[in-house]
């Protein structure tokens, strides 16, 4: 794992793909998100049960770009790119490139169905690419809701270790939050509006709490021989150290946090917004890339000092012009600059830079390493092009031959 100082700004950067199979919640989690992350703002008053109704047929009606390739958002300091992966076709070059764009994901699950078989091969495609995940098992609110059949199939089928760091409170139309088992608080969303109200552990749940507590540490402590130390002293282990364990565990792989939810009930997101931020990696966390440079494997680290390299992931034709969607690996560009399309052998100029949003886009002068931008201006640069310093030319992934601009209305 590579250390991240604090005062590097790239730390507070979480470039994010949701996975799922089809149907167990991608869309209203995504829409959860950008909602309370204030990306998407909701006309008029809500009224007591109209929330969701409210929410879904409003939103839709304006059509807000959830869809785009990329769609930036803010949580607790931190900044959200959230990378589509299209889902439903595996294998796909596209999938392939946008797992690879990504440092870390949100898998969702349908707390009903468990582990699904597209859940299953993307999980498997993240494994090869190395990309750490956290998971949320959406739909508690559904009849047969079972969040330890569903936490069952994630360890007999994905094979990672579950780490559940929640108690469901409630069950089916009942469930009204859970027991944020770190802090041991419970988190707990009135019905009529989503906001989310935190409290002591009910005494009904305290001993559950407890016991689940206790289990959440022992998986722990058998993963992680570090935190055993603690583990096995009298004293129980710190809510901090717990949390440093977790995240650990997560970027190595050897663990999944589970946390729980109802994404179209309003519930559970804020928690899951929380774990993203703590859980899974930085651009600073991550491996250097690796591109070829003349007959040399060369890596190059998230510095924004280092020579510009980046890897087009997707190209869209929309009323704001041709969208060239950019990672950048390494290096710093700024508005007006000319960079190199090493496949193609040819210049591009960059004119605009997006973040892309919700709701509008931002304009901004310039990217950094581990940045998620769109940019306006390259003409010919297609998805899987390496753009980069022409002084520094580095050759991220191999030209592919057809890979079409996307019209988007
Ligand atoms: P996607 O195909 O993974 O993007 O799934 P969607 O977000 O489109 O959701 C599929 C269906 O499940 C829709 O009808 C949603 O309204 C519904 N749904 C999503 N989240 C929940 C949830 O938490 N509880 C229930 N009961 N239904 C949900």
């Amino acid at each position: 794992m590579h250390t991240s100082s604090p005062a590097n700004p790239l730390t507070g950067v979480r470039n994010l793909g949701i996975l799922a199979h089809v149907d167990a919640g991608k869309t209203t989690v995504t829409e959860r998100i950008l909602y309370l992350t204030g990306t998407i703002h909701k006309r008029g008053e809500v009224h007591d049960g109209t929330t969701v109704t409210d929410f879904d047929s409003q939103e839709r009606d304006r059509g807000i770009t959830i869809f785009a390739a990329a769609v930036s958002c803010a949580w607790d300091g931190h900044r959200i790119n959230l990378i589509d992966t299209p889902g439903h076709v595996d294998f796909s070059d596209e999938v392939e490139r946008s797992l690879r764009v990504l440092d870390g994901a949100i898998a969702v699950f349908d707390a009903v169905a468990g582990v699904e078989p597209q859940s299953e091969s993307v999980w498997r495609q993240c494994d090869r690419h190395g990309v750490p995940r956290i998971a949320f098992v959406n739909k508690m609110d559904r009849a047969g809701a079972d969040l330890d059949a569903a936490v069952e199939s994630i360890r007999e089928r994905l094979h990672p270790a579950p780490l559940v760091v929640q108690l469901p409170i409630g069950a089916e139309d009942g469930f009204t939050g859970v027991v944020d088992l770190l802090r041991m608080r419970a988190l707990v969303w009135p019905d009529g509006h989503g906001t989310c109200e935190e409290g002591p552990v009910p005494d009904a749940l305290r001993e559950e709490a407890r016991r689940r507590r206790r289990l959440l540490e022992e998986a722990v402590a058998e993963l992680h021989p570090g935190a055993l130390e603690e583990f096995c002293a009298e004293s129980a282990v710190s809510t901090a150290t717990l949390a440093t364990a977790l995240r650990e565990l997560t970027l190595a792989g050897e663990g999944v946090v589970v946390l729980c939810g109802s994404a179209y009930r309003n519930r559970g997101v804020e928690p899951l917004l929380d774990a993203a931020v703590a859980y899974l990696p930085s651009p600073v966390d991550v491996p250097p890339v690796r591109g070829i440079r003349g007959d040399a494997v060369e890596e190059r680290a998230a510095d924004p000092g280092g020579p510009f390299a980046a890897l087009v992931f997707k190209v869209t034709s929309t009323a704001t012009g041709r969208l060239t969607y950019l990672r950048v690996y390494s290096g710093t560009i700024g508005k007006g600059e000319v960079v190199w399309d090493v496949g193609a052998r040819r210049t591009e100029r960059i004119g605009r830079i997006l973040r892309v949003r919700a709701d509008r886009h931002a304009e901004v002068d310039r990217a950094v390493a581990g940045d998620i931008v769109a940019v306006i201006g390259p003409k010919a640069a297609r998805a899987g092009a390496t753009l980069c310093a022409p002084s520094a030319p580095l050759l991220l992934e191999p030209p592919t031959v057809a890979d079409p601009v996307v019209s988007v209305a």
